[in-house]
């Protein structure tokens, strides 16, 4: 069960969505984008405001307006997200025409789509354009798919692990080309990860998941200059160092299955600096820093070690480790 899911993007902003594999960043996000299957998911409570407007109080048409035009996804897996039966073109075609307000005719849809290949610095796009997916390289399909993604100029895109699925040089090309369109584009991303890695080269604010909830958020310097939630410190030591230092012991124990996860706080059960409470009681958050919109500022964290009354760090904002 997803829950204390509290997520703000602004403007332009880049927010990351970090935590371990099976933590719940993706179906947070298709919950965001209202693609969930219901039943089996539902949802007890909880508002989705995208400029102002309620997700869930929208008809499928209402939100099928929004989604591909306004908010756009890529997946971890370019090959799933394309359908190898048809052309390149034949799959730009739909996403071009259903973001135009304008009818457009076959010759502006196919410029369009050029254009959006040529953005993503794909060479001879007019032959990629006649190409199946399978006759593509994993990373040309990455690309294709960012070029869909964004050939809209949507305010949110979502990229769930982009790349991941590829060799690390093509990942880095990945993700090198969505910050750069991002920034052109003025488009918001939330970028969905396990790697620690990824969200410090390339995001402006991080929210840190854990076994379905936000356990901390913070712009990403604070982050990494002051972990504060015990699982934050742990996911940092875990990361392996290129100068040595041994092998790391990474965090002791599974993350629980989110759809049944333990009572209080969902760390307790992995939790180094685990007191009696937190296995009765689940953990407000915390802010330790920054006023309510403050985009540089705001830090954020849920964990009783800083209620000020169980983890003396908690006014000081410093834990041991
Ligand atoms: Fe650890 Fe308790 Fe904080 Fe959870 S609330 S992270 S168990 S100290």
């Amino acid at each position: 069960m997803l829950d204390g899911i509290n997520m703000v993007v602004y403007p332009g902003e880049k927010v990351g969505l970090v935590g371990e594999t099976g933590c719940g960043k993706t179906t947070t996000m298709k919950t965001a984008l209202n693609v969930l299957p219901m039943p089996p998911g539902q949802i007890e409570s909880g508002q989705i405001h995208f400029k102002g407007q309620d997700l869930l109080a929208m008809n499928g048409r209402e939100i099928s307006r929004i989604r591909g035009r306004e908010v756009t996804m890529i997946f971890q897996d370019p090959m799933a997200a394309l359908n190898p039966v048809f052309t390149v073109e034949e799959q730009f075609s739909p996403v071009i025409k259903h973001a135009a307000n304008a009818r457009l005719s076959k010759k502006e849809v196919r410029a369009r789509a050029i254009a959006a290949l040529e953005e993503v610095a794909l060479a001879d796009p007019e032959r990629l354009l006649k190409a199946y997916p399978t006759q593509l390289s994993g990373g040309m399909r990455q690309r294709v798919c960012i070029g869909m993604a964004l050939a809209t100029t949507p305010q949110l895109l979502i990229a769930d692990e982009p790349g991941t699925a590829l060799d690390v040089t093509i990942q880095a090309q990945v993700l090198r080309l969505i910050h750069d369109l991002v920034e052109d584009l003025n488009t918001s991303i939330i970028l969905i990860t396990h790697s620690l890695g990824v969200v410090r080269e390339t995001v402006d604010r991080v929210y840190v998941m854990y076994a379905g909830s936000v356990v901390e958020m913070a712009p990403t310097p604070k982050l990494f200059a002051n972990p504060l939630h015990p699982y934050t410190q742990g996911l940092m030591e875990s990361v392996p160092r290129l100068s040595g230092g041994g092998v790391s012991q990474g965090i002791p124990g599974r993350i629980p299955d989110y759809m049944d996860p333990p009572a209080g706080c969902r760390f307790h059960t992995r939790c180094p600096h685990v007191m009696d409470i937190c296995s009765r009681q689940k953990p407000p958050v915390f802010r330790i820093d920054g006023e309510d919109g403050e985009v540089d500022g705001v830090h954020e964290v849920t964990c009783f070690l800083y209620d000020g009354e169980h983890g003396a760090a908690a006014t000081t904002g410093e834990v041991t480790t």
